[in-house]
């Protein structure tokens, strides 16, 4: 890397050595719209909106941090997810990455089904008046009272995912005086992340049934025989955060073999296959995320073609996006503390909320980019790493980014991208106390999630 490269001036160039940038954007000022929810703009001063509602006004009635939601993004991505995929085929949002009643409702409004993996996520579906027939329900280790309340709810399909589960799960609608309908979910051999995927010969992880020696075909024979079960489908979730389709080809012509397989071998066409879900989105400017459409055709394709290659018809496919769906439509707004400039290395930028609120840079060095949000800067670039408050050194938002050097205590800061597993992995870590998640529409702002209050985190300590 050459220091000319750097307009931010020498002082930069040799610590840039991990770091996603390597010169500062054209205009610090600029909102990527690939990163940033639908509606989402500046206003005249300056401030960045969303739903026509200003940062510093957002800021003043709900505090920070805090994530504000694009409820009419939200809306048009899954229209834009099950019109891509029509009739003829099943859209779930996967819950664990963002759920709460309000986005139950927008899901059923939309036309969408829910995938759930926990009882908690369960009980937030149903009580918010999710159908039960429209939820699916996941997860490597469902209690039996999980179990149990799922089958009694009647919910549309439970995913297996072990031998003790098919026989638990029959055995408990048997009890129940149900037959449940059930996929079996299998691994294929193929583990995706962005831009590759990597075929592994045996599966070293927890999820599914593996296809290899033959543990899936055993898992069909078994859940074919058993009374509590009806066995519609096979599924497969190949990875997280995947722009190559690549992964999916390969995923997809795996299940179909099995599929074939199962023909043959019962005499049973399995009338559905479930892709999963994993599909990509922008965290900055280099990401280039497929659009639904062409997502669904791709799938669609590889699926026709395998299936006319193995001689069945078609099978009904369904697909389960969360981050594609939330993810691009909230932000994290905070508050600007101490900002502690390291000469030769980086401007430390201190925000009011951090790992308790975005776990995801620490835990897999995820990316993000961020913006000055109150006001616009003609300022210098300076690079910069947000940080939190925790009492933790790995505590880091943005890794490196480069802020306008007038940034000063007060101002506000925006990281976008932040709708999916923020707000459903944060902790209270330091006693922080998780952020609201506000939904912004038409000029109306509302709470969707409270933020927590030091009463609730006294009222769970019980002395
Ligand atoms: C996590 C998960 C999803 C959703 O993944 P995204 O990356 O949010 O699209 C879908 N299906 C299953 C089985 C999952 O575990």
């Amino acid at each position: 890397m050459s220091r000319s490269a750097h307009p931010a001036g020498p002082r930069h160039a040799d610590v840039m050595t991990e770091g996603h940038y390597t010169a500062p954007p054209a205009d610090l000022n600029a909102l990527d719209e690939k990163v940033w929810a639908r509606t989402v703009t500046r206003d005249e001063d300056g401030a960045i909106t969303v739903g026509g509602i200003g940062a510093t006004r957002l800021a003043e009635e709900f505090g920070t941090p805090a994530y504000f939601l694009d409820e009419s993004d939200f809306r048009a991505r899954c229209r834009a997810w099950a019109d891509a995929f029509g009739p003829g085929a099943d859209v779930f949002y996967a819950g664990k990455a963002f759920l709460s009643r309000a986005v139950v409702r927008w899901l059923q409004e939309e036309g969408l089904n829910l995938d759930v993996c926990s009882g908690g996520e369960l009980t937030t579906a149903l009580d918010a008046g999710m159908p039960a027939e429209r939820i699916a329900f996941h997860g490597n280790n469902k209690t039996v009272a999980e179990i149990e309340r799922a089958v009694t709810a009647g919910v549309g399909r439970i995913v297996l995912d072990s031998f003790q589960e098919i026989a638990r799960v029959a055995h408990i609608a048997q009890r129940l005086g149900k037959r449940q309908r059930v996929q079996i979910r299998v691994t294929v051999g193929v583990e995706a992340h962005t831009h590759e995927f990597i075929a592994t010969a045996h599966e070293d992880q927890k999820f599914g049934i593996a296809l290899a020696g033959g543990q899936a075909a055993e898992a069909v024979r078994r859940a074919l025989t058993l009374d509590g079960l009806e066995l519609i489908g096979i599924h497969s979730h190949i990875g997280s955060q995947i722009f190559d389709m690549a992964g999916f080809e390969v995923s997809a012509r795996r299940v179909v073999q099995l599929l074939a397989e199962v023909r043959d071998e019962h005499g049973v066409e399995l009338p559905e296959i479930d892709l999963g879900g994993g599909l990509g989105i922008a965290y900055t400017s280099e990401d280039d995320p497929r659009e639904p459409h062409e997502i669904a055709k791709a799938l669609g394709d590889i699926v026709t073609r395998e299936c006319e290659a193995a001689g069945l018809a078609t099978p009904r496919i369904s697909v389960e996006p969360g981050r594609a769906i939330v993810g691009p439509t909230a932000f994290t707004l905070y508050e600007v503390g101490t900002i502690k400039p390291l000469e030769g290395l980086r401007t430390y930028v201190s925000v009011d909320g951090g790992m308790s609120d975005n776990i995801r840079t620490a835990l897999y060095d995820a990316e993000y980019t961020v913006v000055l949000a109150s006001r616009t800067s003609d300022a210098e670039p300076m690079l910069a790493r947000v940080v939190g408050k925790h009492c933790e050194s790995g505590d880091i938002v943005v890794k490196d980014a480069f802020l306008p050097s007038d940034l000063a205590p007060g101002d506000l800061i925006a990281v976008p991208a932040t709708g999916a597993y923020c707000r459903s992995m944060a902790s209270n870590y330091n006693h922080a106390l998780r952020p609201p998640v506000v939904a912004v529409r038409d000029g109306q702002a509302r709470v969707i999630v409270r933020r927590e209050t030091e009463e609730d985190l006294l009222r769970l300590d019980v002395g």
